[in-house]
């Protein structure tokens, strides 16, 4: 029996979903095997975690790695250890700013083949859904991809074009529904902004504040509205990434009230920052649907807290430092690098707000992202689930500093802020991934996971 633990986390605070619990945490091999008050056992590691909580290991379903093409905008590497470090143990990579982008089985199977070389954390990756690929979804579908990702407006890059027709829409989601393929949708209503933004050059806009004005809440919550419609008409599972408003959350319930098979994302920048940081940090705070206004960000925070948001992803989407200088605000490229900082600092603010929010915060983040994705080895913190976890310290009072990011490019619209909670060590399957401030040498590459059929989930 004393041989059966590899390692023991002894005395910290265990957090799940239903609860914060004093327990022992014991892993054999790649699992949990045990999470009980007191293991009378022995193993050949011991953490002693007194003081320190057991959080599950954040699941990100929504980053940008860029690789392969655009590896000199992030990559695999960089971006997953970067991931670690702030806590987190699986991503799904977004089908787009990768080159060539993720919309066939070779893609896919190009795009898998780096990342299980270079990720330090565990993977799925989303294909797209573009117009005219509908004959590739089922290849997709059985190369394993997490769902589909669509844009209702332009992504800003050219070989991703946006689905900005309804009848293409449609067809999209009534073949992934077929296919039992989740659909996630960037919306954004593409003749609306075009109009706005056409309106603001007109008038020879460049600043940010008149950037902003060419995406309000409205652009959203009218794509929003349409995706809903159509999910359910076509009975399509529709995932919407990036909702930053409660007013879109509340279209959410509305639909899912009536049946609508839908969940909502929303990211850790639409909490932390409002559409002032966009004036005043520039670049670094550009992003679309962009940061809104302060009484639109404490709405957010509500509807967080009430439980209308199902999962939260970093949105990491991050450019070299010379696509984020142009004079021109509109020519900016848009994109937050958060992977590392967001979720900690999300962290901290909610447990500012909220001292129990601790529960909520590990189905937002772990628990509902491994349901919706159909992942049930992830997201829990329970014998027979893979050992993902990560020691926090809720009193790591410190100052983040771009300077400590293991981007590509240390860029980042956190710089300077407090944050009370600190990422301590990071495990995937049992193994530190993240520890004593670096990346462990020797860390394990990370595993491909495709999701559960709908038929087991
Ligand atoms: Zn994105």
């Amino acid at each position: 029996m004393s041989s059966r633990l590899d390692l023991i986390v002894r005395g910290g605070s265990v957090i799940t979903p239903a609860g914060v619990t004093k327990a022992d945490v014991g892993v054999a091999g790649t699992h949990f095997a045990v999470v009980a008050p007191d293991i009378h056992e022995s193993a050949a590691r011991e953490i002693d975690a007194t003081g320190l909580h057991v959080f599950p290991g954040i699941l990100d379903a929504h980053v940008h790695f860029n690789e392969p093409g655009r590896a000199e905008w992030e990559g695999l590497a960089s971006g997953s250890a970067a991931l670690a470090a702030g806590g987190g143990t699986w991503f799904a990579d977004m089908p787009l700013n990768s080159t060539p982008p993720v919309t066939d089985a070779a893609t896919f199977a190009a795009k898998r083949r780096l990342a299980e070389q270079k990720a330090v954390t565990d993977f799925s990756l989303w294909g797209g859904l573009v117009p005219g690929n509908l004959d590739q979804l089922a290849e997709l579908r059985d190369a394993g991809a997490i769902g589909l990702k669509a844009f209702l407006c332009g992504s800003g890059i050219d070989d991703f074009p946006g689905i900005t027709d309804a009848a293409t829409l449609r067809a999209g989601l009534k073949r992934a529904a077929e296919l039992e393929l989740l659909v996630a949708v960037h919306a954004e209503d593409d003749a609306l902004a075009n109009k706005l933004t056409a309106a603001a050059r007109a008038r020879g806009a460049t600043d940010a504040r008149a950037w902003l004005a060419t995406r309000p809440m409205e652009v959203e919550l009218s794509a929003i509205k349409l995706a809903l419609e159509l999910a359910g008409e076509t009975r399509c599972a529709l995932h919407l990434v990036h909702v930053s408003s409660s007013e879109g959350l509340a279209l959410v319930a509305q639909a899912k009230a009536a049946g609508v098979d839908v969940t909502a994302e929303t990211c850790p920048h639409y909490l932390l920052l409002n559409e002032e940081e966009t004036v005043r940090q520039g670049a670094p705070a550009k992003c679309a649907p962009p940061l809104r206004p302060e009484a639109v960000r404490q709405k957010l925070w509500r509807a967080l807290d009430d439980g209308r948001v199902d999962t939260l992803g970093s949105d990491h989407s991050p450019a070299p430092p010379e696509l984020k200088t142009a004079p021109d605000f509109f020519a900016v490229w848009g994109g937050i690098s958060g992977i590392q900082h967001g979720f900690p600092l999300l962290l901290s603010e909610a447990l500012e707000r909220d001292p129990d929010a601790l529960p909520r915060l590990a189905a937002l983040l772990s628990d509902n992202v491994a349901r919706r994705f159909r992942l049930p080895g992830k997201g829990r913190l329970r014998a027979g689930s893979d050992a993902d976890f990560v020691l926090l310290d809720l009193n790591g009072e410190q100052t983040l500093q771009n300077r400590d990011l293991l981007y590509r490019h240390r860029q980042g619209p956190y710089d300077g802020r407090r944050c009370s909670v600190r990422v301590m060590e990071t495990f995937v399957r049992g193994q530190t991934v993240w520890g004593e401030g670096r990346i462990a040498p020797g860390a394990p590459k990370g595993h491909f996971l495709r999701p559960t059929p709908k038929a087991h989930a």
